[in-house]
């Protein structure tokens, strides 16, 4: 083994759908065939924070899920901050992207505050957005994914989008853009889940966390025969 990385799973309880452990899941057995030891830290509110995170991933979840969540984010809200930006990556999905911004104001008028990592606005819209979905990214190529979400994003000025919705809805079904980038930190509204159809956004979150811990990151030569297959699969389906 080349070393150990410590992935940080933010709220599996309750914000967790549409399949966004399967993040984990890849990541974990990215870093195993690139030869690093893995060790997954599931976190939920009340939790002692851990000592260490190398990746950080979050999911989705329920507007509840959002609410249940929300006072325990904004006590370790700081520690994100501080990790974000000394590099630490980390993928936030949808219901956890939007509460990385500022506040999400949902379909029933309540406001739940997000920590502000990300200069983004979540207001809820009239209809969900729900469909599978395809972004182009300069960063990534092209991305493949599935969202469901009645929030509407708005990028705050100098906020770079993670890319440019080619089918479907993305931040908000107006301004065409996905997602955000911020440091090593993605934001994206794509469940599905995003990594197993996404091995490069896999590979850039190990890159950076090993990078960082150990200066180098040689990576190994990974078979991803069935990821492009289930990417021209996805990419096929209707909206
Ligand atoms: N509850 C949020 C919304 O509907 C997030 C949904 C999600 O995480 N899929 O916008």
């Amino acid at each position: 083994m080349s070393g150990s990385i410590d992935i940080l799973h933010l709220y599996p309880r309750d914000m967790n759908i549409y399949g966004d452990l399967g993040n984990i899941l890849v990541l974990k057995r990215r870093l195993e065939w690139h030869g690093y030891d893995v060790n997954v830290i599931g976190y939920n509110p009340g939790d002692a924070f851990p000592v260490h995170a190398d990746i950080i991933v979050g999911g989705g979840g329920q507007d509840s899920g959002q609410d249940i969540v929300a006072g325990d984010l904004h006590a370790i809200g700081p520690r994100l901050q501080k990790l974000a930006a000394g590099g630490t990556p980390m993928l936030m999905i949808c219901g956890l992207y939007q509460l990385l911004g500022k506040f999400f104001k949902t379909q029933d008028g309540h406001v739940i505050k997000g920590i502000g990592l990300l200069d983004i606005q979540t207001y809820a819209g009239p209809e969900r957005l729900i469909g599978n979905t395809i972004v182009e990214s300069p960063e990534f190529g092209q991305i493949i994914g599935y969202e469901n979400h009645s929030g509407q994003t708005f990028l705050g000025e100098g906020m770079t989008p993670l890319g440019s919705v080619v089918r479907g809805a993305g931040n908000n079904g107006q301004d065409g853009l996905e997602g955000a980038r911020y440091h090593n930190v993605i934001g994206s509204y794509l469940h599905g889940s995003l990594l197993p159809k996404n091995p490069a956004i896999a590979d850039f979150l190990i890159e950076q966390a090993v990078t960082r811990k150990y200066g180098e990151f040689t990576p190994t030569v990974i078979d991803d025969a069935f990821a492009l297959e289930a990417r021209k699969i996805a990419a096929k389906r209707p909206r």
